[in-house]
């Protein structure tokens, strides 16, 4: 590679999407900055973004294809990608041998890198007829169903406008750790005198910056957005917006904030105090425009839809959906009005097994053990790190125990790649050429192969591309992925004439000298789209699931330096020494006989986790708080969603714990 500035994009699961520009010398990635001409990174990066350097350049880094046997036992024997594409192509074309089409093998694979050519794990089993596959979206996707009902599309305003907001409320958004970029149009915001809310459980780096902070308890949101609503309809302060009336379902809507629940019900069930929901209804009366930002916590439980639901209707009652400036942020996905190529990609048809067995992603382990004729065999594991983000943990390890071969594709040996028979070393973004777009902002940027890869690391397409001809090799015809096709041919086949007027790009070279933003307006809603009203059902009468007397909520938000398990190798940014840290609450402390720093257990049904107790003035008695991931992972406290509703997000924030001063012993 020439010495130089190249183009490249953070793809993390981050509302960032980075532009990045990376400079290399001697064929070394030796710094980073922000790329200007990103409107909304504004060039810069978060501590992260600039720790790429070591991110690449880890001796924890994979560097060769590893077998394990037996798996779990850490006998690992570096091998030769043949050899590795070898095990791999046997196994699954005995399996379709021995089960007469392709079911029993299937992948999970999910977030760790979005770039548009990481799709190429499913263009690879897509392109071997029918499998096994994950649906579904663990984070948010009771959100983005709650948007599609409300807007009839995932709708989510323009980040850049709240700078001309005059009111922000951040509803269940900690965007100063998980955000920061926006941060800037906040600040920018306030320095021309909005307000800023924040309604939050807890005490958060943002909300210690509000105006008027908000403590509600967990799960409770729905409540909150409806007895504003009350309050604002039956004092005559509704807008008097075209939208309400014509709205679908606002007859309903209006009858239950006005007869089905009292304000009473919502001081109690939402732990809110009347003046502060008073004064949230007054704000949203007298300021206009409000932007509202409904932040992913608020759906990860059993209330959420309903949650996100109550929360566009407050929006759209208060007259802050058709103006400028205003309107509701959640997260969009624009990435589907590409043509996504390599998602989509076609296989050969089987005439036997006419569909592939989809498996839900946030329940996965349960699904698939449920699957007999074929079970699922062969597992290969992409951008996922299992076992330090899915909940029923026995599950998974019994399915682990079912399969005769898992595959795990990563940059590090993870806890997930720990438990696998092979290990494919993962190219950094850095090492590959990509395309991304952004699922907060409405930027898209591309991503230059900058650096060699980093010893024998591929990136997925190329692990794919390879994977076809070994596999063809030994069966003519097994695979129909077009592995000729080099990464570019389907970057450009993404930049279609449509992409191009929507993003404003002459020509894919445009790409190489700077970002581009989404021609977009943040109004709602156009002349052909209808907005539906929060509809009443039997649930709106249950309040969320408190803790008993003894029981703490668990709530587990992202830390500032890491994404999950991602970082954790990164020394300049996580230290190992404060990842076990648990919150609690004076009153806990007190009635547990716990002193800040003192060992605690968390335990319930499922798991225990030992950690270091932080005393907090300001957290809710009935709450504790750990960050997620680390070395003793939260995630084997988590228990099953509900599989009533299995399109839906996980229910992280339903989970309830015991806390226990730890003695030494385990449950
Ligand atoms: S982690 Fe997020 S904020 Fe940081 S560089 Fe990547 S996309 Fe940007």
């Amino acid at each position: 590679m020439d010495d130089g500035i190249y183009r490249n994009t953070c793809p993390r699961n981050c509302y960032g999407t980075c532009g990045i520009l990376s400079h290399v010398k001697n064929n070394k990635l030796v710094k980073v900055t922000g790329d200007p001409s990103h409107g909304f990174t504004k060039g810069s990066l978060c501590a992260k973004g600039y720790a790429y350097t070591q991110f690449v350049y880890n001796p924890h880094r994979l560097k060769y294809p590893m077998l394990q046997t037996p798996r779990g036992s850490g006998n690992w024997v570096r091998i030769s990608w043949d050899d590795a594409y070898s095990i791999i192509g046997k196994k699954m074309i005995e399996l379709q041998a021995r089960y007469g089409s392709n079911l029993a093998s299937g992948y999970n694979k999910y977030s760790g890198n979005l770039g548009l050519l990481h799709y190429a794990t499913e263009g690879l089993f897509n392109s071997i007829g029918t499998h096994t596959k994950p649906v579904g979206n663990p984070c948010a996707l009771t959100g983005l169903n709650a948007l599609e009902y409300s807007f009839g599309k995932k709708f989510s305003a323009v980040p850049e406008d709240m700078t001309y907001s005059k009111m922000i409320v951040l509803w269940g958004a900690n965007p100063a750790v998980t955000n920061v970029h926006q941060m800037k149009f906040i600040y920018e915001a306030r320095r021309k005198g909005a307000i800023l809310v924040v309604i939050d459980p807890v005490l958060t780096q943002t909300a210690k910056k509000a105006d008027l902070y908000i403590q509600i308890k967990p799960g409770t949101d729905m409540w909150l957005a409806l007895g504003v609503a009350k309050l604002l309809y039956e004092n005559g302060y509704a807008s008097n917006d075209f939208l309400n009336e014509r709205g679908e379902g606002w007859n309903e809507y209006i009858n239950f904030i006005t007869h089905g629940i009292t304000m009473q019900e919502v001081y109690e069930i939402t732990g809110v105090p009347p003046e502060a929901i008073a004064e949230l209804a007054s704000l949203y009366y007298s300021i206009k425009p409000t932007a509202t930002w409904a932040g992913l916590g608020i759906q990860r439980n059993s209330n959420g839809n309903d949650s996100i639901e109550a929360i566009n209707s407050l929006v759209a009652l208060s007259g802050n959906l058709t103006i400028p400036n205003a309107g509701l942020y959640f997260m969009h996905f624009d990435v589907e009005t590409f043509p996504n190529k390599l998602l989509n990609l076609e296989g050969p048809p089987n005439e036997l097994v006419l569909e592939s067995r989809s498996v839900d992603i946030s329940d996965y382990a349960n699904n698939a053990l449920s699957f007999d004729n074929p079970p699922l065999k062969l597992l290969w594991i992409a951008s996922r790190n299992i076992f330090t983000q899915d909940q029923n943990l026995a599950e998974w390890k019994e399915l682990f125990d079912q399969l005769e071969l898992i595959v795990t594709v990563d940059m590090y040996l993870t806890k997930t790649a720990m438990q696998s028979d092979l290990v494919l070393p993962a190219a950094t973004h850095f090492e590959e050429e990509d395309l991304n777009i952004g699922y907060w902002h409405y930027w898209i940027s591309l991503n230059q192969k900058a650096i060699p890869a980093y010893y024998e690391a591929k990136s997925d397409l190329q692990i794919a591309r390879e994977l076809t001809r070994k596999l063809n090799q030994l069966s003519p015809g097994f695979s129909s992925f077009p592995h000729e096709k080099e990464p570019i041919d389907w970057i450009y086949e993404e930049i279609t004439p449509e992409i191009k007027h929507l993003y404003g790009i002459n020509s894919f070279e445009d790409l190489m000298t700077k970002a581009f933003h989404k021609k977009e307006k943040s109004i709602f809603p156009d002349d052909r789209q209808i907005f539906r009203f929060f509809t009443p059902n039997e649930n709106n009468c249950v309040a969320s699931k408190a803790p008993g007397l003894d029981s703490f909520t668990l709530l587990t938000p992202q830390s500032l330096l890491k994404i999950h398990s991602q970082y954790e190798w990164v020394s300049w940014l996580n230290t190992k020494k404060d990842e076990s840290l648990i919150e609690i609450s004076l009153a806990a402390a007190k009635k547990k006989g716990i002193a800040d720093q003192d060992k605690v257990e968390l335990y319930n049904e499922s798991a225990s986790i030992i950690g270091t107790a932080r005393i907090s003035n300001h957290l809710p008695d009935n709450i504790v708080l750990t960050h997620q991931a680390g070395s003793n992972p939260i995630n084997q406290l988590i228990k099953n969603k509900d599989t009533e509703k299995p399109d839906s997000s996980t229910y992280f924030y339903d989970s309830i714990v015991r806390l226990r001063k730890w003695e030494g012993y385990n449950v």
